[in-house]
């Protein structure tokens, strides 16, 4: 997985101005590690962030596609499983703790046919960088341009957050790709980082399984969940073992959230956001993604919580950036994370989450 990678030769990069702009507006790099926060952190307040490698928001807000569905054989038996006639039944169907359960008492963000987006800001469009951006909240194309394993010189939210009085110890990250322990330089960063299985990608349940034990045991503040399998069925060309991936990440955050509720300690003190690290090609080029396809630096972002007003999905025009979600990981407690000069991109996490 560390080699995973994009090819092909795909339509010239057109948007080098808009990437200016926003790497102006990102700029700076998470270096500065001295900004304090605004007030003591809410001791009472939790945050769980998950990741979901590649999917697409053209899943997410239409649900399966008919046209890359209709290629497998199967197609007979998938159609009654993901295929209706409208785009709300077809997510639903896909993702129904999203839509059913998350959506009506929190925010999705991204669904560009309605003229709301999100975009990384890396021009590389693979998993590290994008994964580096949303956890530091920038970008950094110089050193962090592949999924080469090389440990992050960049200081992430976790890691600054297991610095923080009252969350230091009580953060840790969960993974599927076996790369994260180089994302999030665990040699440096002290994180207790559970990721890969014998060197090679774990199956997303056997991630779930390991992080739910975990927030059952240790009952973390910060806990990071990083899904993967959606990529790989994705890049294998295989479209409905990549809606089936999905389908049940969904269902360990149905089970994910109904175990927070559960526990006095997290409900209605616990923050979710989901998002993810990177989009994909639209149409033929659906599996691929990387720096010459446009479309797949294309993200979004789900998050439900006692500070995420509920307003459902972002129906109006909106632009929203992927190194955003370090800065809303920390509001979450209630903490200001010394971000790139991106202060006025604030988010959907509008209040301190401990009641
Ligand atoms: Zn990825």
């Amino acid at each position: 997985m560390l080699t995973r990678l994009t090819s092909g030769r795909l339509r010239k990069n057109t948007w080098q101005p808009l990437l200016a702009l926003l790497l102006g507006l990102l700029g700076g790099g998470v270096r500065a590690q001295t900004t304090t926060a605004t007030g003591p952190p809410p001791d009472s307040a939790n945050v769980v962030l998950v990741t979901i490698d590649g999917l697409r928001w053209q899943e997410l807000f239409d649900g399966a596609d008919a046209r890359l569905l209709h290629r497998d054989p199967r197609y007979r038996t998938l159609r009654s499983r993901y295929m209706w006639p409208t785009a709300a039944d077809r997510r639903a169907a896909l993702l129904p703790f999203l839509w059913d359960s998350l959506a009506p008492r929190g925010q999705v963000l991204g669904n560009r046919a309605l003229g709301n987006c999100q975009d990384v800001a890396n021009h590389r469009r693979v998993s590290y960088p994008g994964y580096n951006e949303l956890l530091t909240g920038a970008p950094d194309d110089q050193r962090i341009s592949g999924n080469r394993g090389i440990y992050n010189p960049n200081q992430t939210v976790l890691e600054y957050l297991n610095r923080q009085p009252g969350v230091a110890g009580r953060v840790a990250a969960f993974a599927s790709w076996e790369a994260f322990p180089f994302i999030l330089n665990q040699p440096r960063s002290g994180l207790p980082v559970d990721a890969g299985l014998d060197g090679r990608e774990r199956p997303d349940s056997l991630t779930y399984q390991a992080a739910r034990r975990y927030l059952l045991r240790a009952r973390p503040r910060v806990l990071f969940i990083a899904f993967g399998n959606t990529d790989t069925q994705a890049h294998a060309g295989r479209y409905a073992e990549y809606l089936d991936a999905t389908r049940a990440i969904d269902s360990y955050l149905a089970d994910l959230w109904a175990t927070l509720q559960a526990l006095p300690q997290y409900r209605g003190r616990t923050t979710l956001l989901i998002t993810t690290d990177h989009g994909r090609g639209r149409g033929r080029l659906w599996s691929q993604h990387g720096r010459e396809l446009l479309a797949s630096g294309q993200t979004w972002l789900a998050a439900i919580g006692p500070g995420v007003p509920a307003t459902g999905e972002a129906r109006t025009p909106g632009q929203h950036y992927q190194g955003q979600v370090a800065g809303q990981v920390a509001r979450c407690l209630g903490l200001d994370y010394p971000a790139p000069p991106a202060g006025a991109l604030t988010g959907v996490v509008t209040a301190t989450a401990a009641p």
